[in-house]
């Protein structure tokens, strides 16, 4: 198993992507904690998953600092290391720009951009003094999105803390490269979690997603999962400050695809 006798945390991994990347890491070997805020989903979480292997929950808001101190520590402290770290934890505040508070731009961006910071230093830190104590480095995972890239007219916050993943991703793997640390991106496309189940039951809205979607149907979160396995594995040894995009060709698309009438 690729993972086998790592320590991995998971951020916002109570449901969607972070619990199947949870699940995948757990059937890889790891020992993982998921860390969330959903306190009843994560210990259900914990619950569904135990049957696969070692998983505990700890509670972290990722944008509050005493928070990632403790997991990190709470982590040391189970499992004693940390080798994988995947900052997913997201949220999404829809909003017309001429609209937007300014409390909701700032909350959307201390989750997802500034929290995955936090846990990327606090982490990095204990990976940093492991390495230079001989022991093997470990490596960053950001939950990115093709938002990182193209964009959404009411959805500023989410778009530019994604925006912002891309560099912080960049830099962090700049900053780590020299102890071996990795530090990579997924941007995944449209995953069928409970963040796109409102804009998926809207058909009007779905046959959008689906003309710019060339492989006409949503992803799944197993399929985000199966990326993230590969950058923690020793397959992506050589791979660094990228953001691979699993997207059913969304990405490379100009204009749009016809999509079937029964879509
Ligand atoms: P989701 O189903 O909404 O799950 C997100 C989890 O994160 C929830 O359990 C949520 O708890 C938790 N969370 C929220 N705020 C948190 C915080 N401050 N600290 C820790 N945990 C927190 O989302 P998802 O669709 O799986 O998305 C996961 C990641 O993938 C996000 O970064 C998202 O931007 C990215 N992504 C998703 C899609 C997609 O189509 N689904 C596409 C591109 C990128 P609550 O339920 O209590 O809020």
């Amino acid at each position: 198993m690729s993972l086998e006798n790592k320590v991995a945390i998971v951020t916002g991994a109570a449901r969607g992507i972070g619990f199947a990347v949870a699940k995948r890491f757990v059937m890889d070997g790891a020992k993982v904690v998921i860390a969330d805020v959903d306190d009843e989903a994560g210990e259900a979480a914990v619950e569904d998953l135990s049957g696969l292997g070692t998983v505990m929950y700890i509670h972290c808001n990722v944008a509050e600092r005493l928070d990632v101190r403790n997991m990190v520590a709470e982590t040391l402290n189970a499992y004693g290391d940390i080798d994988v770290l995947v900052n997913n934890a997201g949220i999404v505040v829809g909003a017309e720009f001429l609209d937007l508070e300014e409390d909701d731009f700032d909350k959307v961006l201390s989750i997802n951009l500034k929290g995955a910071f936090l846990c990327s230093q606090a982490v990095a830190r204990h990976m940093v003094e492991k390495v230079d104590n001989g022991g093997d480095p470990g490596c960053i995972i950001n939950m990115s999105s093709i938002n990182s890239v193209v964009a959404i007219p009411n959805q500023i916050p989410y778009c530019v803390s994604k925006g912002g993943m891309t560099q912080l991703t960049k830099t962090t793997a700049l900053s780590l490269a020299k102890y071996g640390i990795r530090v990579n991106a997924i941007g995944p496309g449209s995953i069928m979690t409970e963040m796109l189940a409102s804009v998926n039951s809207d058909p009007a809205a779905k046959n959008r997603i689906m003309s710019r979607t060339p492989m006409l149907r949503i992803g799944e979160p197993s399929e985000i999962a199966g990326v993230a396995a590969f950058l923690a594995s020793e397959d992506a040894g050589y791979v660094t400050g990228q953001t691979i995009f699993a997207d059913g060709g969304r990405m490379p698309l100009n204009y749009t695809v016809a999509v079937p009438e029964d879509d």
